[in-house]
C-alpha cells in the first residue's frame, strides 16, 4: 500500500496518519523526519541537504527525491509507505513517478482530507497556549474549565502570532496554490481519493479505510 497524504494544515493530516500507520503497518514518512534521520546518520544526501538548510536555502530537488529515494528503499517501506509533505511540485511528483517506476513500483492511493476553510480557520485560530506549561486548548473543542484559563496553573492562556487570523488566512491561502496542481495532476491519473474531513476523527478514519478497500481487514 503506496499513500501519499494530502491536506491544508488543520485538516487533521496529523491524527489520521497515526492511524492509517497502526492499521495498515506501513511507516509514516514525513519531509521533516526523513531530512533529520538523513542528516543525522550524515549520509552524503544528509549532508548535502544540511548544507543548504544551514545557509537559509532551500533544498534542490534532486538532494530531497534522492534523499526520498534512500529512504523508500529501506526495509520498513516492504509493505508500503505513507508520504507526507511530499512532493509538493509536479516536478516531485513527476520525479516520485519514475523513481517508483525504477523501482517496480507504484502509488496506489493519494489521500486528500478536505476541509472547508472556514472550518480550518476556526479550528486553527482557536489554538490557546499556557505560557507556563505549554498545556494547548481550542477555545470550541477543547476548552479549559475556565474560559482563557489554564486547566494546570491557572495561568493566562495566549494565542500564539502563528494562530492569529490573517496569518492563518495567509498560511492557508499559500498552501492551497500549492497543493491544487498536484490534487489536479494525480487526480487526472485517478490516484485521488479525495475525503471528508470536516467529521469527527473516527468517522473520518472510517471513511479512508472504505475507499482504500479496508485492504488489511
Ligand atoms: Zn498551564
Amino acid at each position: 500500500m503506496n499513500l501519499i497524504l494530502m491536506g491544508l494544515p488543520g485538516a487533521g493530516k496529523g491524527t489520521q496518519a497515526e492511524k492509517i500507520v497502526e492499521k495498515y503497518g506501513i511507516p509514516h514518512i514525513s519531509t521533516g523526519d526523513m531530512f533529520r534521520s538523513a542528516i543525522k546518520e550524515g549520509t552524503e544526501l544528509g549532508n548535502k541537504a544540511k548544507s543548504f538548510m544551514d545557509k537559509g536555502e532551500l533544498v534542490p530537488d534532486e538532494v530531497t527525491i534522492g534523499i526520498v529515494r534512500e529512504r523508500l528503499g529501506k526495509p520498513d517501506c516492504k509493505k508500503g509507505f505513507l508520504l507526507d509533505g511530499f512532493p509538493r511540485t509536479i516536478a516531485q511528483a513527476e520525479a516520485l513517478e519514475n523513481l517508483l517506476t525504477d523501482m517496480d513500483s507504484n502509488i496506489d492511493y493519494v489521500v486528500h482530507i478536505r476541509v472547508p476553510l472556514e472550518k480550518l480557520i476556526d479550528r486553527l485560530t482557536g489554538r490557546r497556549i499556557c505560557p507556563t506549561c505549554g498545556a494547548t486548548y481550542h477555545v470550541e473543542y477543547n476548552p479549559p474549565k475556565q474560559e482563557g484559563l489554564c486547566d494546570i496553573d491557572g495561568s493566562e492562556l495566549i494565542q500564539r502570532d502563528d494562530d492569529k487570523p490573517a496569518t492563518v488566512k495567509n498560511r492557508l491561502d499559500v498552501n492551497m496554490e500549492q497543493a491544487q496542481p498536484l490534487l489536479d495532476f494525480y487526480d487526472q491519473k485517478g490516484y485521488l481519493v479525495t475525503i471528508n474531513g470536516d467529521r469527527e476523527i473516527n468517522e473520518v478514519f472510517v471513511e479512508i479505510d472504505q475507499k482504500l478497500g479496508g485492504i488489511s481487514s
